[in-house]
C-alpha cells in the first residue's frame, strides 16, 4: 500500500525550499502528500529556531503528536531544520516519540534516514545531494533556487551559522541549468535563495552575484527575478548594475539593518555603521530611482538606550520601507550575544516593537496611497482567495494587487502573465484595481 506523508513548515524561504525538495524526493520514492497529520504515515516537521518563540511551537506541537504516536505504534515523525541542527539527540530525550533528528545540511540524504540507518544526522556532509529536477514546486509560476548555503558572518544575535553551516554556493552552471529547467516547466518568476545571498562566488570561476544575476535575468522565459536575503556589507557595484541594466530584476529589495545605531550594529557584529548602510541605500537608489526597500530590525537588543532606539526610528523614517518585519531580540544558545550583559527590559523593548510597527503602519499606508491611480504591471498569480471574481498577482516592488480583469483580453488572464493593472484603491496591505486593455 502507498505510504503517506505529511509536511508542517516553519521559518524562512530556505526551509519552504526544503520542504519542497523533501517532499519531491519522497514522491519520487513512492510517498503521496496528504493535507493532515491524521492520515500520514510520516510526519516531518520542518523547523526554525530563529527566536525562542518559533522553538516553543516545535516542541508544544510535538507535545500534541505524542498522543497520535501512543494510538498508531507505525506512525513515523521526523524533527528536519534548524531545531534539529541546534538540539540533536536532546530532541530524542525531550520527546522520545520521535523517530530521527535531520538538520538541514541532510536534506538530500533521507534515504539513509528513513532506511533506519541512522536517527540523528546533523553533519554537513561536502556532498549535500542538491537534486533539483526532483523539487515539488507548489506554485505553477515561481520557482525558488538555492545558489548559496549557510552563513560566514556571525552577526551575534544570530543561531543561523549553527543551524546552517559554513557557506557553500553551488557552482554559476548548475544554478543556470536549474532556472532554465524551471523555466521550461512555466515557472517564469524565479527567486535566488541563500541566508546572505549576495555573498554568492561560483566555487568554480569566483564570478561573483551580480553576474550570476545577470546571467539568469539574461535567460529566456524568466519574466521576474528576485532575491533574498542580501546583507548590507555585501552590496557592491556588480549587484547594483546587474539590478539596473536588467528590467526583469524585481525593483524591491529586502536589505536587514537590524538597527539605525552604529553602536548597536557594532555590538551585533553587523560589519556596517548608520551610515555605511544609507550611503549604501543612496547609492542603490540612484541607479534605480524607483526601487523599494523592505528591512528586518531588531528592538531591545542588549545596551539598546532610548537615542538608540530613536536613531533606528529616525533610520526608518528616512529610508521609508515599502515593507519591514519587526522582531524582540530573544537570547540564542551559544550566540556571542549572550556574553554582553546590559540586557533592556522586557517591557521596554515591548514598547519599542510597538512603536516601530506604529511608525511603519503610516509609512506603509502613505507608500500604498501613492500607488492609487498608476498603472502597474502586475504579474498574475491565479484567482484572489477572498473573491473568485478577482484576480491576484504582485506588481514589481512585491505588492500584493487583487484586480479585476473584466477589460483585459482573456489570452492574457493567465497565471504567469503580466498585466498592466490601475490601482484604484489602497488597503491594508495590498491594492486594488482594474487591468487595462
Ligand atoms: N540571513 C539574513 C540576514 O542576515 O539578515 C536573515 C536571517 S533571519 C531568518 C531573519 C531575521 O530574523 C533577521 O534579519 C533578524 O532581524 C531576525 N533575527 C535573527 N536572529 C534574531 C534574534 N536572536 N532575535 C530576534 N530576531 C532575530
Amino acid at each position: 500500500m502507498t505510504k503517506t506523508f505529511f509536511i508542517e513548515t516553519w521559518g524562512c524561504q530556505m526551509n519552504d525550499l526544503d520542504s519542497q525538495r523533501l517532499s519531491g524526493s519522497l514522491k519520487l520514492r513512492g510517498y503521496r502528500r496528504v493535507e493532515s497529520e491524521e492520515q500520514a504515515d510520516l510526519i516531518l516537521l520542518n523547523t526554525c529556531s530563529i527566536r525562542d518563540k518559533s522553538e516553543q511551537k516545535v516542541f508544544s506541537h510535538l507535545g500534541r503528536l505524542r498522543e497520535m504516536k501512543q494510538e498508531r505504534e507505525e506512525l513515523q515523525i521526523g524533527v528536519c531544520g534548524c531545531v534539529a541542527q541546534q538540539e540533536g539527540e536532546a530532541v530524542l530525550h525531550r520527546a522520545p516519540w520521535v523517530d530521527f533528528v535531520m538538520g538541514p545540511g541532510n536534506v538530500g540524504h533521507l534515504d539513509q534516514i528513513l532506511s533506519g540507518d541512522r536517527r540523528v544526522a546533523i553533519d554537513f556532509p561536502d556532498d549535500r545531494n542538491y537534486d533539483y529536477l526532483t523539487v515539488d514546486r507548489p506554485s505553477a509560476t515561481k520557482a525558488q533556487v538555492t545558489i548559496i548555503e549557510g552563513c560566514n558572518k556571525n552577526c551575534t544575535f544570530c543561531i543561523v551559522p549553527t543551524t546552517r553551516g559554513r557557506e557553500v554556493s553551488r557552482p554559476f552552471d548548475d544554478v543556470l541549468r536549474e532556472v532554465r529547467a524551471a523555466v521550461e516547466t512555466g515557472r517564469v518568476e524565479i527567486e535566488l535563495l541563500g541566508q546572505t545571498v549576495n555573498a554568492y562566488r561560483c566555487p568554480v570561476t569566483s564570478r561573483d552575484f551580480g553576474a550570476l544575476l545577470a546571467a539568469v535575468a539574461e535567460i529566456d522565459g524568466v519574466a521576474r527575478l528576485r532575491f533574498m536575503t542580501s546583507h548590507p556589507a555585501e552590496v557592491n557595484d556588480s549587484m547594483i548594475a546587474a539590478m539596473r541594466d536588467h528590467v526583469n530584476v524585481s525593483r524591491y529589495l529586502h536589505l536587514p539593518v537590524q538597527s539605525g545605531s552604529s553602536k548597536i550594529l557594532r555590538r551585533m557584529k553587523r560589519l556596517y555603521t548608520r551610515e555605511h548602510y544609507l550611503e549604501t541605500i543612496s547609492r542603490i537608489r540612484e541607479a534605480i530611482p524607483e526601487i523599494h526597500f523592505s528591512t528586518d530590525v531588531i528592538v531591545g537588543f542588549p545596551g539598546e538606550t532610548d537615542d538608540d532606539f530613536e536613531q533606528t526610528l529616525s533610520l526608518i523614517e528616512e529610508v521609508r520601507y515599502g515593507s519591514m518585519f519587526a522582531f524582540k531580540y530573544s537570547p540564542r544558545p551559544g550566540t556571542p550575544a549572550l556574553k554582553i550583559g546590559d540586557a533592556v527590559d522586557d517591557a521596554i523593548a515591548s514598547e519599542r516593537l510597538t512603536r516601530v510597527f506604529d511608525l511603519h503602519e503610516r509609512i506603509k499606508r502613505e507608500h500604498l496611497e501613492s500607488y492609487r491611480g498608476r498603472v502597474l504591471p502586475v504579474l498574475v498569480e491565479g484567482p484572489s482567495r477572498h473573491d473568485a471574481a478577482m484576480l491576484t498577482g504582485r506588481t514589481d516592488y512585491n505588492i500584493v494587487v487583487n484586480f479585476s480583469a473584466a477589460s483585459a483580453p482573456a489570452t492574457d488572464v493567465r497565471p504567469g502573465s503580466m498585466l498592466g493593472v490601475r490601482i484604484d484603491q489602497a488597503q491594508h496591505h495590498t491594492l486594488r484595481g482594474e487591468a487595462v486593455a
